[in-house]
């Protein structure tokens, strides 16, 4: 394994060719330690990360609400990415029908408090990041709380209340909310950037009475189909905190895994939305 001066200056190279640059970002490597230059060396190389970028995701915090199709795989690359502090907050325990799909938990984690199987799986995977578990249905003052701390929201959830209770503590507090859904062989995705006034929000698209009335229990959902959904938030994730490339958000991406094809549909913001909406304020 490569360690110390050897690979600093290895990755160093690899980074910038430049010698100018390379004092430079030699200076900043000596910040982190050897351990944590190799586990996220892939990253670093990157030139939209960067040490940068690294250092951003590092001192970021995200809440990730649903531990499970889509929750499992955003969680683990997340915290393989060098999240600082994940939140983890469902109100589930593990059940063998789970494990088709939620990547977080094995057979011998059946029964156990999805938060808490969730936490040791990614202590596991990468024991240099904080994590929070919160095996509780948050009411929505606790929600607001929570929201509050974080830098990125992830809607992981099939509760339709929850997330319109996301959404607005979201919109409140500024915080962008990365939602995914999963049903069938049908995938959704979308970001709002709720800390930016053009961007639409989780209300702008759904009521209150539009409650989906199919759930992945009664209608089945593809396993590998969460896993693309669930990777799709983490890298929209990971772009927010990091600062890299583009967010299209307010972009309603549908994949159709049946047919192999890929929607997308721009939602406009409405003014009139109750939550963010410019004309009627009422939250
Ligand atoms: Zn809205």
């Amino acid at each position: 394994m490569w360690s110390g001066r050897t690979f600093r200056n290895t990755i160093v190279k690899a980074i910038r060719p430049n010698p100018c640059w390379n004092e430079i970002i030699w200076h900043r490597c000596i910040k982190m330690d050897d351990e944590l230059l190799l586990r996220y060396n892939r990253q670093i190389m990157m030139s939209e990360i960067d040490f940068t970028g690294q250092e951003r995701i590092i001192n970021s915090t995200v809440l990730i609400v649903g531990l499970g199709g889509l929750g499992s795989p955003v969680a683990m690359y997340l915290a393989g990415s060098g999240v600082g502090h994940l939140i983890l907050n469902d109100y589930d325990s593990v059940d063998l029908s789970n494990l088709q799909r939620q990547i977080l938990y094995t057979s011998e984690t059946i029964d156990e408090i999805k938060a808490e199987a969730a936490k040791r799986t990614l202590h596991a995977l990468n024991p240099e990041i904080r994590l929070t578990s919160i095996n509780k249905k948050l009411n929505d003052s606790e929600i607001f709380e929570v929201v509050k701390t974080a830098d990125v929201v992830v809607d992981a959830t099939d509760n339709f209340d929850i997330r319109f209770a996301l959404n607005r503590a979201c919109v409140k507090t500024k915080t962008p909310m990365v939602s995914g859904a999963a049903i069938r062989m049908e995938g959704h995705l979308i970001v709002y950037r709720t800390d930016r006034d053009d961007s639409p929000c989780f209300r702008c698209l759904y009521r209150p009475e539009d409650e989906p009335q199919e759930r992945c229990s009664e209608t089945g959902v593809l396993g590998s189909l969460c896993g693309m959904i669930g990777s799709l938030q983490a890298t929209e994730v990971i772009k927010i905190i990091a600062d890299a490339g583009q967010t299209r958000y307010g972009m309603l991406v549908l994949y159709d895994a049946a047919r192999s094809e890929w929607q997308e549909v721009r939602i406009p913001k409405d003014v009139q939305c109750p939550v963010c909406g410019t004309i009627n304020s009422h939250m």
